[in-house]
């Protein structure tokens, strides 16, 4: 389906600490997507009316259209934060290919931050449909303020339907969980066959050039990794 433009109107924010924030939408009549597709939002900000490329966090069930974002200052973010409830703006969707691969009755994912978007919206997707679809979801964040989306994970996993593993690069004394960057290592002690199942690796630069390691230590097949780069995030992240 290609990309069509909408009219959405704003519904409300949730805040993740550190300056990470989700966004919520009206779903539009006539509009469908597969999860781990993206759309485009077009604001009007101090520099113009400017759109800019955010994935689907949401599944196709839920009620509203939903996107997580790191708010950078950017005339963008800061228009994003200063919307009144109930301003209409314009979205443009769905694009891109990414989801899981026809046929496959497993997955897994590499990522970090903001980038967790298209995971979760397919994962809840598959736990929302009790798809049976198997969920490695290898998931890192720097501290324990801001893990989104973490608590419905931590949530699955406990109920035995998603393998869940987190890392935090700075973890507080508190915390039980695995420590340090995402490594070939902590995959292999978590996933007893990495190559065994296809892979999606989402994110900031920074991040997906830091997967592109993960998966080379790994040796797994190129054709099994699926990457969706969000280019526009800088060198830093
Ligand atoms: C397919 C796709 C999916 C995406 N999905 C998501 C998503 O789910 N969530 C998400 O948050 N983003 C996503 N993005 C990226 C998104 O479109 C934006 O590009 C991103 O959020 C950065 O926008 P911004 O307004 O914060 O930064 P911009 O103002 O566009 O700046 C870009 C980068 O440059 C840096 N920068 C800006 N000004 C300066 C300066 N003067 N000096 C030095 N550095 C500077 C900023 O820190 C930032 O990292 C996606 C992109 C694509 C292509």
């Amino acid at each position: 389906m290609s990309a069509e433009e909408f009219e959405v109107v704003y519904l409300g924010t949730r805040p993740c600490a550190e300056g990470v924030a989700s966004f919520r939408f009206s779903r539009p009549e006539g509009y469908s997507f597969t999860p781990g597709q993206f759309f485009a939002l077009t604001l009007t900000t101090n520099d113009g009316v400017e759109s800019k490329f955010f994935s689907h966090a949401d599944a196709p069930a839920d009620a509203a259209i939903e996107l997580t974002t790191r708010l950078s200052g950017s005339a963008f973010k800061s228009a994003l934060v200063d919307l009144p409830r109930g301003a209409t703006v314009t979205l443009s969707g769905p694009r891109g290919r990414l989801g899981v691969p026809e046929g496959a009755d497993s997955i897994g994912f590499l990522t970090g931050g903001v980038g967790i978007t298209p995971a979760h919206s397919i994962i809840r997707d598959a736990m929302q449909r009790s798809s049976g679809l198997d969920i490695a979801l290898i998931y890192g964040n720097r501290d324990e303020s801001c893990i989104p989306y973490g608590e419905e994970f931590r949530g699955y996993a406990e109920a035995g339907t998603l393998l869940y593993v987190e890392t935090l690069d700075h973890p507080g004394v508190d915390w039980h969980g695995e420590s340090g960057f995402i490594t070939a290592d902590l995959v292999r002690r978590h996933v007893a066959e990495p190559a065994g199942r296809p892979w999606i690796v989402a994110g900031p630069p920074p991040m997906v050039d830091a997967m592109k390691r993960v998966v080379a230590d790994l040796g797994l097949p190129s054709e099994s990794v699926s990457y969706e780069l969000f280019a526009g995030y800088g060198p830093n992240g």
